[in-house]
């Protein structure tokens, strides 16, 4: 755990969250600020800084979070219209939590990618 840092907070259970799903490694939850019907948010337990760092550290545990963010995505049916599947990665991208997190994002059609 890194102190400050908000999901860390989250995983230990000194923030609440709204928990759709977890395994071993990873916790997935509503995102507080939802941009469309369904916003969860997928992370690691542990603390890795944005997907380059989990990525290269534990490559297993970042196909973990791909494999959560499906299972995400299929619990909150969005299988058969699709979801968008997004990570921020440093400060060009806007990222604000400085802990790895996959936003899934669906319900509804999301128009193309804003750059
Ligand atoms: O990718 P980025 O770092 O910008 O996303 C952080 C996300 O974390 C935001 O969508 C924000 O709404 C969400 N958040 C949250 N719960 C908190 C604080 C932030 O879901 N307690």
């Amino acid at each position: 755990m890194v102190d400050n840092c908000l999901f860390c907070r989250i995983v230990a259970g000194e923030i609440p969250a709204t928990v759709v799903h977890e395994t071993q490694n990873t916790l997935a939850f509503r995102d507080i600020a939802p941009k469309a019907p369904v916003h969860v948010l997928v992370i690691t337990k542990d603390h890795h800084a944005d997907v380059a760092a989990v990525a290269a550290a534990d490559p297993a545990l970042a196909g973990e979070v791909l494999g959560s963010a499906a299972e995400v995505a299929r619990a909150e049916g969005l299988g058969e219209r699709g979801y968008r599947l997004m990570f921020n990665s440093g400060p060009d991208s806007g990222q604000e939590v400085a802990h790895v997190h996959a936003h899934v994002l669906g319900g509804r059609p999301l128009g193309p990618m804003l750059c």
